[in-house]
Order: structure tokens, then C-alpha cells, then sequence
């Protein structure tokens, strides 16, 4: 099938927009992806028609509501072919799916001696939540390395793993590298080994089919807002043992089973238990939305087109005179890069002023700074609804900064 990008194009109204009078090329799809009308329509529709609050009504319209968030849920579990609906719950983000595992999960199995390994490329998102409960309950964090080349050592897992490793947490995709993690036979390997394992499929769900049955993890975390949704609402799976066997992780309304005074109160069933208080309808409603387009695309046909896509980018980046392009020659969604000594916010700003919007700095990802020894990077991130001519722009871009202010 042939790709019609000038038609997808027409489903994004923002990418029409001019900045700075020149025509808007948006590489900044890996922090927050463009919502195509279908999500916007979804989302509006929903406040014009159909608000109210769900689970707790009789009326017509908190019942509808509640079914309509419901399919959603039953949407994200044949989106990652999740084996039962309950095992989706509906959280703001990967940031907040992965707290709720380290606050519930980790608080209650954790215990001082115990360690778990992450990795050095990982998001903040990924790191922090697990530094925090490591504090509280006297576990100890291992970090599995990246290599120059911009993969992870994996070869140096087995070396980090004891008898007291209890958890895997590892990112399917660098936010910073693109780098696609083999992270089927990394959760082989830890399952192997008696671990739970944690994949933050942020810069993953959009770019190509995910299976957690397949991949065999027992949790899986994304954002609505990098998979075309809105921002607000993203997807937690986990394995339907493990959910049940886990303590609430916040408190309120919709949770419970029964509230008893002074103590005695007993929880709601998950996925439920781990959803207090009233939910975020409209963003779940678009979501829903979001998913549908998606898939009416096919993952397959986005995949393909990303690939061609990226290609072409990594062949003519490579071209400007003292660009540095950080990680492996295959990889999905971005290319970091610093050009000459220039420092990323000013090659931010410049591209800027011709309309090209890129992201710069540490990406939220520290460590893997450290590894390079910069202290920021510039990031064009490419997805379907980008063309070559935004490559081109970039590339031009780029050599142009290098003429004006040297290498
Ligand atoms: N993990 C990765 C790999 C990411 O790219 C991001 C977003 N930059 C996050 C986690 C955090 O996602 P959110 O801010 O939507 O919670």
C-alpha cells in the first residue's frame, strides 16, 4: 500500500501552522506527539455529549460514560494483547504506572539486602521511583551499562544477578538513543532467574506491535500523549497475579470494597483498587481515540514508513560537517545528536527561528549524559506524519549554523 502522507498530514491541523514565518517542521514527536482531529473530535464529543461522572451514577449518562471508559480499558488490553482487561489500569503516565509499581509492588516486597537492577540509559521516570523506594526499605540498586556504541551490556546481566535480585526495570527504547532493546530475552533471562520484570514502553507502543504475552513481562507502562493521545492518561499493564496480590498504592473513593471505622477497610478488585479517585474520562475517551487511529493505520504501515523515514535522516545528518550522532545505526523514533562545540540550546534556538522544533538538553536521562560526558544533546525525533523535505530542513539547517558560527 502506498503511504499518502500529504492525506495523513491533513488529519494533524497543527502541522498547517507557521513558526517564526516559516512553515512548522515538528521533530519533537518523542517528547509529545501531535493529536490527529480524530482524537480532538473524540475528546470534544465526549464534553459535548456524553460528561459525567463516572462508576458512581445511576443516570443514563454516568452509566454511558462508565461503559465508554470500560471499552477503552478493554482497547488497551487487544492493543497489547493483554490476556484479560483487568490487567490495564489507567494511570497519568509512565511516570505515575511506574511509581505505582515501586510504591506498591516495591514498598511491600522489598526488604534491606534486596537489589534491583535498572539500566544506565533509562528515563528519570525509571530511575527515580526505584532510588525512592530502595531508600525506604534498605534495597540496593544495580545498574546494567551501555556500551559506546549506544546499546546495553547485556552480556553483564547474568554478573549482576544474585540471590536477592527481585527486579527487573529496563526501558524497550532509549528516549535519547532510539536504541530498541532486546527485551524479550533480557525478561527471559530475569524471569529465569526468579525476577519481576518492568518494561517503560514510552518511546515503544508507537512505533511498532507490542505483545506482553509474547514478551512475557509483568509490567508494561506508557503515555497517552506519545502515542497521538492526550496528555494526562497512560496505560499501566500487569500480570493479573501480581496486580492481585498488590496493596493499594493510593487512597479515596472507588477503590475500596468497604470503608469501616475507626480501621477494617478492605479494597476494590484490581485493576480498580489501584484507581482512587475520579478518573480522567475525556483523556481516557481520547485515548481510545488515539488507539483506534493507530491501529486504522496499522502499526506494520507505520513501522515501514518510519523506517524509510529514519534511514533517509541518519544518511543525510550524517552529511553536515561536525555533527556528532550518538547511538547504534539501527534504532526507532530519534537521532540525538551535538554539532561541533556548539552547546544544544543554541542550535535549539537557531532551528527555531526557522520554524524546525527539536528538543535539547538531557533528555531526562542523566546518566547516559554522563556516559557521553555532555552535558545536553539535540534531538529530532521522526515519526509517520513527517516528511523528507522536514529532514531536508533540518540537514540545511544544520549545515547553515556550521557556515555562520563554525564548527
Ligand atoms: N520513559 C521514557 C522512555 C520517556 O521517553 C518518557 C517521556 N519523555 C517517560 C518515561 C515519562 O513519560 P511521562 O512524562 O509521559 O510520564
Amino acid at each position: 500500500m502506498k503511504f499518502d502522507l500529504e492525506r495523513i498530514r491533513e488529519d494533524f491541523p497543527i502541522l498547517k501552522r507557521e513558526v517564526n514565518g516559516h512553515p512548522l517542521a515538528y521533530l519533537d514527536s518523542a517528547a509529545s506527539a501531535q493529536r490527529p482531529l480524530a482524537v480532538i473530535n473524540a475528546e470534544s464529543h465526549f464534553y459535548q455529549h456524553g460528561y459525567a461522572a463516572v462508576h458512581r451514577g445511576i443516570h443514563t449518562l454516568s452509566a454511558q460514560a462508565t461503559s465508554d471508559m470500560e471499552n477503552v480499558r478493554d482497547q488497551a488490553a487487544r492493543f497489547l494483547n493483554a490476556s484479560s482487561p483487568e490487567e490495564i489500569v489507567f494511570v497519568k503516565g509512565t511516570t505515575e504506572g511506574i511509581n505505582l509499581v515501586a510504591n506498591s509492588w516495591g514498598g511491600s516486597q522489598l526488604q534491606p539486602g534486596d537489589n534491583l537492577i535498572i539500566t544506565e540509559m533509562e528515563h528519570h521516570a525509571n530511575i527515580v521511583p526505584w532510588q525512592m523506594v530502595a531508600e525506604r526499605t534498605g534495597a540496593e540498586i544495580r545498574v546494567l551499562p551501555l556500551t559506546d556504541n549506544g546499546e546495553l551490556a547485556v552480556d553483564q546481566l547474568a554478573g549482576l544477578i544474585d540471590n536477592r535480585t527481585r527486579l527487573l526495570a529496563v526501558t524497550h527504547v532509549s528516549n535519547v538513543l532510539g536504541t530498541i532493546n532486546p527485551i524479550k530475552a533480557l525478561v527471559a533471562q530475569a524471569k529465569a532467574a526468579g525476577l519481576v520484570t518492568l518494561i517503560d514502553g514510552a518511546q515503544a507502543v508507537m512505533h511498532d506491535k507490542v505483545d506482553v504475552q509474547d514478551i512475557d513481562c509483568d509490567f508494561y507502562v506508557f503515555s497517552g500523549h506519545k502515542l497521538y493521545g492526550p496528555t494526562g492518561i497512560g496505560i499501566l499493564y500487569g500480570r493479573k497475579a501480581l496486580l492481585d496480590a498488590m496493596p493499594p498504592w493510593e487512597g479515596g473513593g472507588s477503590m475500596i470494597s468497604s470503608v469501616v471505622l475507626p480501621t477494617g477497610t478492605t479494597w476494590n478488585t484490581s485493576p480498580w483498587r489501584f484507581e482512587a479517585g475520579t478518573p480522567n474520562t475525556g483523556g481516557i475517551i481520547g485515548l481510545g481515540a488515539a488507539l483506534a487511529y493507530v491501529q486504522a493505520l496499522g502499526l506494520d504501515t507505520i513501522h515501514q514508513r518510519e523506517s524509510v523515514l529514519m534511514n533517509y535522516a541518519l544518511d543525510k545528518l550524517s552529511s553536515v560537517p561536525d555533527i556528532q550522532i550518538y547511538g547504534p545505526p539501527t534504532r526507532t523514533g530519534v537521532i540525538a545528536f551535538n554539532l561541533g562545540k556548539h552547546h544544544a540550546f543554541d542550535v535549539g534556538s537557531f532551528l527555531d527561528q526557522y520554524g524546525i522544533a527539536i528538543r535539547t538538553g538531557h533528555h531526562c536521562a542523566m546518566p547516559l549524559m554522563r556516559h557521553y560526558a555532555v552535558p545536553a544533546m539535540c534531538r529530532a525525533s521522526f515519526t509517520f506524519y513527517n516528511s523528507e523535505e522536514e529532514v531536508d530542513r533540518l540537514a540545511a539547517g544544520l549545515t547553515r549554523i556550521h557556515r555562520l558560527l563554525g564548527g
